[in-house]
């Protein structure tokens, strides 16, 4: 089958040929677990996850990585200056008040493991609310990265070894970017470039023993940092960027990968340095594809918080937005476009959700999922558009034209979508969505009430009824009372 992917390194879509026939090895830039993973990191973390249900489905085995960075690292206002704070310290710090709040369940905040190992925790509940794959395959496939610093340490001895990497006199080592010539090809932040400012986004690192000052940092020698190691250049801790590349070589077996992907915040100087790396110290290409998302934007404008536009999978979800719209919401624009997450949208998305769910509604779930064959119209539309450099809204558009068209769901249209779905993911319910409980009132405590309106309409008493009603109302339950009885649903809200 000819796939076309868009590759950054080449800067246009490409056929896609695996090192291996049939097999494609994975990795991506997995969740930073200093604070929970907003929707922004997760829109990459859903692209993944399509992206390899999307080859598993036309019949390849994917092996997928994804790390999780449990190393603190320090602001980026900071380094070598001792001037800036480590980010898991600070999030031991918010973790403290939010315990003292009653709000987090974690025993020793002051332990950056323990804090890392909270926000894990969290990002793998949301990671299996949103049915990422991957999410399932931890601590195999998502390997930490505390526990490969010795295979950083390897990567670094063979840099040394090969003059890619020198040692400062204050025991930090760097990775000398002069001595390789492809630095700049991914991002365009070429040397002569970062130079002469053009582009010139070199973290600044005052440290007197650097040679250029796009050299980055592959270790840092530093006794007082609270995760340290010990290596041959003193005790200290690794680099970001070379986790990566310690942990794709390491947990996929080999030095080239097929497909590395992350978001478009990742290309410079991250993925740029991970490929000197890895190429550095093996001498072969370190991924053949290089495949990014776009940022998300929040009702036309950048995430932040101080703006108060910023979410978390589980803002969401305790504000009575259903995991699978959410997923759908995330996928649904194609990856290299901005994509606006707005209430609007969600409500589409919560539409089209429930469209596909009334198509397969009765249906037995013998046949969910399943591999592509080719049997149906819908399929092959669907897999052709997908093939396309994974264009998503041709794909979902064949199929709501099909869905659209179809009077009666015959049993063989109801399995043709739950094939889709195994690359979609939005109809199987998943069982993760109840670990995070909505905020505020239990669904008990709205039954409650509920009977409360019930009863205060049977003794005819409506100005009582129209005050638990709004009361529900203002606690974001939508009450709906005809002669049929009282329904209640939550309301969906970005405010
Ligand atoms: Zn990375």
């Amino acid at each position: 089958m000819d796939i076309q992917l868009y590759n950054t390194l080449s800067h246009r879509a490409e056929r896609f040929e695996p090192v291996t026939a049939g097999v494609v090895r994975m990795y991506n830039c997995g969740p930073t677990v200093y604070d929970y993973a907003h929707i922004g990191n997760f829109r990459a973390f859903v692209f993944a996850d399509v992206l390899r249900r999307f080859f598993e489905f036309v019949g390849y085995e994917v092996q997928q990585v994804m790390n999780i960075t449990d190393v603190g690292h320090m602001t980026e206002d900071n380094v070598a200056d001792g001037g800036g704070q480590d980010k898991m310290e600070l999030a031991g710090q918010r973790l403290k008040e939010a315990k003292k709040q009653g709000v987090a369940n974690v025993s020793n905040p002051d332990d950056p493991y323990e804090v890392a190992s909270y926000f894990t925790e969290a990002f793998l509940a949301d990671g299996k609310a949103l049915r990422l794959k991957i999410a399932d395959e931890h601590p195999q496939r998502m390997p930490h990265a505390t526990a490969h610093v010795t295979q950083m340490i390897g990567i670094i001895e063979r840099l040394i070894e090969a003059n890619h990497a020198y040692v400062t006199d204050d025991g930090a080592v760097y990775y000398d970017v002069a001595t390789f010539p492809e630095y700049g090809r991914l991002s365009g932040n070429t040397l002569d470039k970062l130079h002469t400012g053009a582009g010139g986004r070199v973290n600044e690192e005052h440290t007197a023993g650097k040679r250029n000052p796009a050299d980055f940092l592959l270790w840092k020698h530093d006794a007082s940092h609270i995760m340290k190691w010990d290596s041959p250049w003193g005790v200290g801790y690794p680099g970001w960027h070379i986790e990566c590349s310690a942990m794709a070589m390491h947990t996929l077996g080999v030095d080239t990968l097929d497909i590395h992907t992350g978001g478009e915040d990742n290309i410079f100087p991250h993925h740029e340095c991970e490929i000197a790396q890895s190429s550095g110290a093996t001498g072969k290409p370190f991924a053949n594809y290089w495949m990014h998302t776009r940022f998300l934007l929040v009702e036309g404008e950048k995430m932040s918080k101080s703006k108060g536009n910023f979410y978390t999978v589980r803002d969401l979800l305790a504000r009575g937005v259903d995991a699978a719209v959410l997923r759908y919401e995330l996928l649904r624009t194609h990856y290299r476009s901005n994509m606006n997450f707005t209430l609007k949208g969600l409500e589409d998305s919560q539409k089209a959700v429930n469209r596909m769910r009334s198509f397969i509604e009765g249906a037995s779930h013998g046949s969910w999922g399943g591999v592509y064959s080719g049997q149906s119209d819908v399929e092959r539309a669907f897999v052709e558009a997908m093939a396309d450099d994974l264009n998503i809204s041709a794909a979902l558009g064949a199929v709501f034209k099909w869905i659209n068209e179809v009077d009666t769901p015959a049993s063989e249209d109801v399995a043709a979508l739950q094939r889709i779905d195994a690359v979609l993911g939005v109809l199987t319910p998943a069982e993760a969505d109840t670990s995070v409980a909505p905020a505020g009132i239990s669904d008990e405590e709205i039954e409650v009430k509920v009977r409360q309106i019930q009863q205060a309409r049977e003794l005819k008493d409506y100005a009582k009824s129209d005050a638990i009603r709004d009361e529900l109302n203002d606690a974001g339950v939508e009450v709906q009372i005809s002669r049929d009885g009282v329904n209640w649903r939550r309301k969906m809200r970005l405010d």
